[in-house]
């Protein structure tokens, strides 16, 4: 084993176990939380090593770094897939530029960051361009971003929009809502911002029972977004180490 592979190999299982027991301080089954490893800014190399650890699914946030390490990695392993349940999954996790929808609906299996009507509309028809082309076979699954702080440039769908926007995600061909997502505002207290998208989340379950997905937690904060009902963290530095500077 390189040295990356024992690091890495030991983070992996560092973040599992703490996972786990924010779990059990939850009184939580385990198995309904995914963890995603967040690769932004990592080589597909270290994708590569966290594929060989067991895992399938990847966050990215940026369309022309993430498509490549798509292709690469589905290249590496191409050999070694013998059933669907060694395919790879990659969801956007990052902020969304409309004009970055088509490549999008190539590569991603679900988009975190949806975050108004125009980027709705713009991800349907992606998404149903790419089914008709055959470069993707299923609905691409979306979830709302919500934002915490009523702060409009820091993306997000502000908590009286999260309701109108379901309705319209859910009913947009090409796509399937999947749930909600968020990001707590640095200067909020955690844990107030993620009851606010807990109780959010149990609005939108009413009118939409299957966007059960909630993505919330990353490395500082999994345990309270555990707490709140977390169903996906995504989590970077915990696994990989830090990245450069002002990354988003
Ligand atoms: C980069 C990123 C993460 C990972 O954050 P870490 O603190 O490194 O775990 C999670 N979510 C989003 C939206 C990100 O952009």
């Amino acid at each position: 084993m390189t040295d990356r592979r024992t690091r890495i190999a030991s983070a992996l299982e560092s973040v599992r176990e703490r996972l786990g027991r924010a779990c059990a301080a939850a009184d939580r089954d385990p198995g309904t939380v995914q963890l995603l490893p967040v690769t932004k800014f990592f080589p597909v190399s270290d994708a590569r090593i966290l594929y060989d650890l067991g895992c399938r699914e990847f966050g990215e946030s940026r369309d022309q770094e993430a498509s490549a390490k798509a292709a690469d990695l589905a290249e590496l392993t191409a050999g070694e897939r013998t059933s669907a349940a060694d395919d790879v999954r990659w969801h956007m996790i990052g902020s969304v530029q409309r004009k970055k929808a088509r490549s999008i609906a190539r590569w991603a299996d679900v988009v975190h960051s949806v975050d108004g009507e125009p980027l709705v509309a713009a991800l349907s028809r992606a998404a149903v361009a790419a089914l008709g082309a055959g470069e993707r076979s299923e609905p691409l699954r979306v979830l709302l971003q919500v934002s915490l702080d009523d702060d409009p440039k820091r993306g997000g769908v502000p908590v009286p929009e999260v309701r109108r926007l379901c309705e319209l995600a859910a009913a947009a061909e090409g796509l399937t809502l999947a749930g909600l997502m968020a990001v707590p505002p640095l200067d909020a207290d955690p844990d107030a911002a993620f009851a606010t998208l807990a109780a959010t989340h149990r609005d939108v379950l009413r009118d939409h029972p299957d966007a059960r997905m909630l993505s919330a937690g990353m490395t500082a904060d999994l345990e309270i977004a555990v707490r709140h009902g977390s169903t996906c963290v995504r989590v970077g530095t915990a696994l990989l180490g830090s990245r450069p500077i002002a990354s988003k």
